[in-house]
C-alpha cells in the first residue's frame, strides 16, 4: 500500500482549500471567493475554527486517534470497534458541537457517519471497491468536508423516476475517463463550504427504483466542488442579512447556506464513482453502510447540546421577564431539561449498546438510532411551543436595532420600560435578540424546517420503524406478547395455572 499522505486540515488550509474554481452562484453574481463573500465568510470561519481545535493541545486528544491503517484521524472520521471507541467518537462530536452551541448541523463529521464506513465496508461496491477505500483513506487523512445530495428536486414526483431525465441527476454517457451526469438534486446544506458532494438516491427513492428501467438513476457518487458543469445555487444567506451580530447572534455566523446542485454534464472522473448503473447497489448502500445508524448519533448529539442551549435561553428568559418563580412556567422548564437529558441518555445508549456493523466495526443499534430520528425531528416543534408559552410576547418587547440604544432622548425610557427583572435594559435587549434569532427569526425558521426534514420526510422517518420492526422480528415479538395475555383466560375463567381457584 502507498504510503498515506496524513495531513489533517488546519483552518487556515481548510480556508485555502475551497477557495478554488468552485461555481457558486449568489443573487445573479458568481461568487469569487467564498470565504470572503458576506453570505458565507463567518460560517466559514466556523468551519475553520473546528479544523484549528484538531491541532489545539487541549482539545486534539478528546478529538482525534490513529485509525488501523495508522492514519491520525477525527474519531469520528474512523470506524469504531467497540462501544467505548463509539462513546468516545460522541464525545469527539459534542467538543465540536459545543463550539456552535449546537447551530450547525453539517459540520464535516456529519458525513463521516458515512465515509468512515469505507474503511470495512468498501468491498461492497465492487468492481469499485478500490474506489472506496481510496476514499476513505484520502477522507480520512485530511478530514475532509463533504455534503451530501440525496433528495430529487420537488417536482413532477408522480411520474415515473425514469420519465424524469430532464430534472432529475442521471447519466447520459461514459468513457474510459469516467462518467457524464445531468440534472439538480435538492438541497447540499453547507455546500458552498465542502471540498465534495456526495451524491445518491435516498432510500424512498431507490426503494421505488425499477431494475430495467432506472439504470441511469442508479447512480453513487462523489464531486468535487470546482467540477465544471457543477453549480451551485444558493438560498438567501441570512449570515448576509443579519445587521449585525447583536441583531442576529446566531444568523450572522451559523448560517448554514442550502445549494440545489445542478449538474451539466459535468465529468465524474470513474476514481469517484462507486455504483453504477446497478439498481440492487443503489437501494442496498444505504442500509449496508450503517450510515443511517451513525448520522443519527452526530445528530442526536448535536440536538441534546443544543437544547442544552435552548435551556440556558429559556432559564435566563424567565427569569429576566420575572416569571421563573411561577409553578406553571418551572414545570415547562424542567420538561425542556428531561428532553435534552433523554437525547444525551439516547446518544449514550447508541453507543454503549451498539450492533455489528460491516467488516469488524459497531454501529449504533438499528432501532435506537430509528428512535432517536422520529424523536429529535419533533422535537424541536415542542421547544418552540415551550417558548411561545412561557415566554409568550416578551421576545417581540425589543427596539427595532441598536441604533436606539445610546440615544438620549430615548435612554431614560428604554432603561425605565425595557429593563429585565434585575438586568438592564442593554443586557435584557441582547438576551431577547439572541432568544428571537434561535426561535422566531428567518433563521429560526430554516432550522425548525430542518429539524422537520432533514431526516426524511415525517412519514418515511415513522414508516421506516415500523419496517425495521417488522423486519428484524420486534413486531413478532410484541404480537406474541399479547397472544400471552390473551391466552391467560377465556370465556369461563383464568387459564393460567397460577391464577386458577382465585
Ligand atoms: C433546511 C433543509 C436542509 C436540507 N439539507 C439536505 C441535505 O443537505 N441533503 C439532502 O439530500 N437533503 C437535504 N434536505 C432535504 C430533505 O432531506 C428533504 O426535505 C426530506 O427528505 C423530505 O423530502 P421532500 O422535501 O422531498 O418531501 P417529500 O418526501 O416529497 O414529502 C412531502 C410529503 O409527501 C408525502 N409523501 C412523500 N412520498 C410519498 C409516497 N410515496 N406516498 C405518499 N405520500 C408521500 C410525505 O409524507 C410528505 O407529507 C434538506 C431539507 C431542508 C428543509
Amino acid at each position: 500500500m502507498a504510503k498515506i499522505k496524513n495531513d489533517l486540515l488546519t483552518g487556515q488550509a481548510f480556508l485555502d482549500s475551497v477557495r478554488d474554481g468552485r461555481e457558486v452562484w449568489y443573487a445573479g453574481e458568481r461568487v469569487k471567493d467564498v470565504t470572503t463573500h458576506p453570505a458565507f465568510r463567518n460560517s466559514a470561519r466556523n468551519i475553520a475554527r473546528l479544523y484549528d481545535s484538531l491541532h489545539d493541545t487541549a482539545h486534539r486528544e478528546q478529538l482525534t486517534r490513529t485509525d488501523k491503517y495508522g492514519i491520525l484521524t477525527h474519531k469520528f472520521f474512523a470506524p469504531s470497534y467497540t462501544a467505548e471507541e463509539l462513546l468516545e467518537a460522541r464525545d469527539a462530536i459534542a467538543l465540536w458541537q459545543r463550539m456552535t452551541y449546537g447551530w450547525m448541523g453539517r459540520t464535516p463529521d456529519y458525513k463521516a457517519a458515512f465515509m468512515a464506513q469505507l474503511a470495512e465496508g468498501f468491498s461492497f461496491y465492487e468492481p469499485f471497491g478500490e474506489n472506496a477505500l481510496n476514499w476513505y483513506q484520502k477522507y480520512a487523512a485530511q478530514g475532509l468536508f463533504l455534503n451530501h445530495v440525496l433528495v430529487d428536486p420537488p417536482v413532477d414526483r408522480n411520474r415515473p423516476h425514469h420519465e424524469a431525465t430532464d430534472v432529475f441527476v442521471n447519466v447520459s454517457r461514459d468513457d474510459d475517463q469516467g462518467i457524464y451526469v445531468s440534472g439538480a438534486k435538492m438541497v447540499a446544506t453547507g455546500s458552498v463550504l465542502t471540498h465534495a458532494t456526495f451524491v445518491a438516491p435516498n432510500s424512498g427513492t431507490a426503494a421505488r427504483m425499477q431494475a430495467g428501467k432506472d439504470e441511469a438513476f442508479a447512480l453513487v457518487f462523489i464531486v468535487d466542488m470546482e467540477t465544471p458543469g457543477l453549480k451551485l445555487i444558493g438560498r438567501p444567506s441570512y449570515e448576509l442579512k443579519a445587521d449585525s451580530p447583536f441583531e442576529a447572534p446566531l444568523a450572522s455566523r451559523f448560517d448554514e447556506n442550502d445549494s440545489v446542485l445542478v449538474f451539466h454534464d459535468a465529468f465524474i472522473p470513474w476514481e469517484n464513482v462507486l455504483v453504477y448503473r446497478d439498481v440492487e447497489k443503489a437501494k442496498g448502500f444505504y442500509a449496508a453502510s450503517g450510515f443511517f445508524n451513525r448520522f443519527n448519533l452526530q445528530s442526536s448529539t448535536r440536538l441534546a447540546v443544543k437544547l442544552e442551549f435552548a435551556c440556558g435561553l429559556l432559564m435566563k428568559g424567565t427569569e429576566a421577564t420575572g416569571t421563573n418563580t411561577f409553578r406553571g412556567v418551572q414545570t415547562e422548564v424542567g420538561e425542556l431539561i428531561s428532553m435534552a437529558n433523554l437525547v444525551w441518555a439516547l446518544t449514550t445508549a447508541m453507543a454503549m449498546d451498539p450492533e455489528p456493523g460491516v467488516g469488524d466495526s459497531v454501529v449504533p443499534k438499528l432501532q435506537t438510532a430509528a428512535a432517536a430520528r422520529v424523536y429529535m425531528t419533533s422535537a424541536w416543534q415542542r421547544v418552540r411551543e415551550i417558548f411561545e408559552k412561557v415566554l409568550a410576547g416578551a421576545p417581540i418587547v425589543t427596539v427595532s436595532s441598536v441604533a436606539d440604544l445610546g440615544q438620549p432622548e430615548l435612554d431614560p425610557i428604554i432603561e425605565r420600560y425595557f429593563r429585565g427583572t434585575g438586568l438592564a435594559a442593554a443586557d435584557r435587549i441582547k438576551l431577547f435578540k439572541l432568544i428571537w434569532d434561535a426561535l422566531y427569526s428567518e433563521f429560526a425558521g430554516r432550522h425548525a424546517l430542518y429539524e422537520r426534514n432533514y431526516a426524511g420526510n415525517h412519514e418515511q422517518q415513522r414508516l421506516d420503524a415500523l419496517n425495521w420492526s417488522d423486519g428484524r422480528g420486534d413486531s413478532d415479538r410484541y404480537r406474541q406478547m399479547v397472544d400471552a395475555c390473551l391466552s391467560d383466560y377465556d370465556q369461563n375463567g383464568w387459564v393460567a395455572e397460577y391464577l386458577q381457584n382465585s
